[in-house]
């Protein structure tokens, strides 16, 4: 779960007949005049090829035109800068005839991607949402914590959590006091002091943490500071949310610098950790997935099964290695998708149909479109062998289709896109 989530389910389900969808993916971060000029050809030659393949006269060139002129002037805008954006990936999904003009910034770049088709293009972004799942970033100290909140890669809240301390004994405790001016016999019990004090200040910090977390389902909990620090925290937090600490890192030395390197920092820890859990979490999907397929379980592996899977709605999770290219067909009729060469007719329907050149895009948005979820990972030997795709299914017992009916709705239009 992301907030991508909403957002790529409505995109995904957004589909042209006439128009085509224009879905374009860049990398916006430029070091000099020479990566910037690099961004603008790139987007202006795309540009030209598309329109070449509409000579002027079809019926979907105007609207098009139009559109395409519209994304060479944003980008003409952000290119006309002579710093790259803050944010160095755009995506783009515009279509005039859907009043569809959505441009999304990033911070982590993208492939250079332009393309028209019938869907929006949504593997890159399906797999941003993946591979930067939310993570909380906890640094604890004597008052409490600070907590960032790191979201698509990108620092999206920076708060101070501090504990209700009397300002009497807070005082005591600014690292800033002149301690050498109390009184001797008072240390000790400043001691005692100091010690409720720092596991109070734990205590509604990690109530804290806890509520953040309860609303943000999905996220993952970084702890930074030293081992003692981080552990005393960890304590402190009820053993479910433990379960959800993927990282305990020392704090980088940055951190005592200004505000922008300490965030940066903060973003960057983050992400690693993100990134390492993830390629962690890729390798047992995998291997849970081909478990599953190969004891005739709820999981189907190679494109024949996962898209016969696509067609009856039974998808619940697709896994997708990030270099899949294959064509496929689909039902001009009924819209069934087909992974097969050669095929003449629609083996569910009889209708006519036509070649998908990129059958990998056309099973994401199916499988967002459909509610379920989508899993990019990085070229992986287990699924490669499985020419990479595979998918976990939904219950069958939901749908009763598997076997009992007809394994595609037999009435025109009666599917998701
Ligand atoms: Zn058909």
């Amino acid at each position: 779960m992301t907030e991508l989530d909403g957002t790529l389910t409505d995109l995904a389900r957004m589909r042209s007949v006439g128009e085509p969808i224009v879905s374009l993916y860049l990398d916006v971060h430029w070091a000099d005049e020479q990566q910037r000029e690099r961004v603008r050809l790139f987007v202006h030659e795309r540009v030209r090829q598309t329109l070449a393949h509409y000579p002027p006269g079809t019926p979907d060139r105007p609207a098009l035109d139009r559109t395409l002129h519209r994304v060479l002037d944003h980008v003409a805008r952000l290119t006309s800068q002579e710093e790259a954006p803050e944010k160095h990936g755009l995506a783009l999904f515009a279509c005039e005839a859907l009043a569809l003009w959505r441009p999304m910034s990033f911070r982590r770049t993208f492939t250079p991607e332009l393309c028209t088709d019938g869907i929006p293009h949504l593997t890159q972004l399906a797999r941003l949402a993946d591979d930067f799942e939310p993570a909380v970033v906890v640094v604890p100290n004597q008052a409490g914590a600070d907590v960032y909140e790191v979201r698509l890669g990108d620092l999206a809240v920076e708060s101070s959590l501090r504990g209700f301390v009397p300002r009497r004994e807070k005082d005591t405790f600014d690292p800033g006091a002149a301690r050498p001016g109390q009184h001797f016999e008072r240390q000790e019990k400043d001691a005692r002091h100091q010690d409720t004090f720092i596991r109070k200040n734990r205590r509604a910090a990690a109530e804290e943490v806890q509520a953040l977390l309860a609303r943000t389902p999905g996220a993952h909990l970084v702890l930074v500071g030293t081992a003692g620090n981080v552990a005393a925290f960890e304590r402190a937090l009820p053993e479910r949310l433990r379960a959800r600490v993927i990282a305990r890192l020392p704090r980088p030395r940055e951190w005592e610098s200004a505000d922008g390197a300490r965030r940066d920092g903060v973003v960057a820890g983050a992400a690693e950790a993100v990134a390492v859990h993830e390629r962690e979490a890729e390798r047992r999907v995998i291997e849970a997935l081909v478990g599953e397929a190969l004891r005739g379980g709820l999981g189907v592996v190679g494109p024949e099964d996962v898209v016969q899977a696509v067609n009856e709605g039974r998808v619940h999770r697709l896994v997708l290695e990030e270099d899949f290219q294959r064509a496929g067909w689909q039902c001009d009729r009924c819209t069934a998708l087909g992974a097969s060469h050669g095929a003449d007719l629609c083996p569910y329907c009889g209708g006519d149909l036509h070649t998908v050149q990129q059958l990998g895009e056309a099973l994401v948005a199916r499988a967002l479109a459909g509610g379920g979820e989508v899993e990019v990972v990085a070229h992986a030997n287990r699924l490669h062998g499985y020419r990479g795709v595979g998918a976990f299914l939904r219950q069958t017992a939901a749908t009763g289709l598997r076997g009992a009916s007809p394994p595609w709705p037999t009435a025109p239009g009666a599917s998701q896109p």
